[in-house]
């Protein structure tokens, strides 16, 4: 994240958003859901304070996050789970990548963000 600046406060909890593997904005990013001329407009949260997308992620490392009411896992289509779950969670391991690796922002997206494909095997050619 732009670490030039400061001052990125989660727009739900109030606490400050301190590295891109807690990035709910960055990871809509990479998943290709947030163009890149919005990333300094759309408010900062922390994964975790959308519970109905970081519900999704499934990882080491990642405490799982469990949601109640008609957005829980529970209550959806269980294909469209297993799609999410493959989607969001290779979102958040490309943040933790990120998080490592010294790239310019404009080449987080993964390659085929905003074109996943239920069922498709993703190709690991990052
Ligand atoms: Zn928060």
């Amino acid at each position: 994240m732009a670490r030039c600046e400061q001052g990125y406060l989660c727009a739900v909890c109030g606490q400050d958003v301190g590295d891109i593997t807690e990035s709910e904005l960055y990871l809509r990013y990479v998943l290709g859901e947030v163009a890149f001329e919005s990333l300094d407009r759309l408010p900062e949260r922390h994964i975790r304070c959308n519970p109905t997308l970081a519900q999704f992620i499934v990882a080491e490392g990642f405490a799982p996050i469990v949601v109640e009411g008609p957005f829980a896992k529970a209550h959806l289509d269980p294909a469209f789970v297993a799609v999410e779950e493959q989607r969001v969670t290779q979102g958040y391991l490309r943040l933790l990548e990120l998080s490592t690796a010294n790239r310019p922002i404009a080449e987080y997206p993964l390659p085929n963000a905003g074109a996943v494909r239920p069922f498709d095997t993703m190709s690991r050619d990052v």
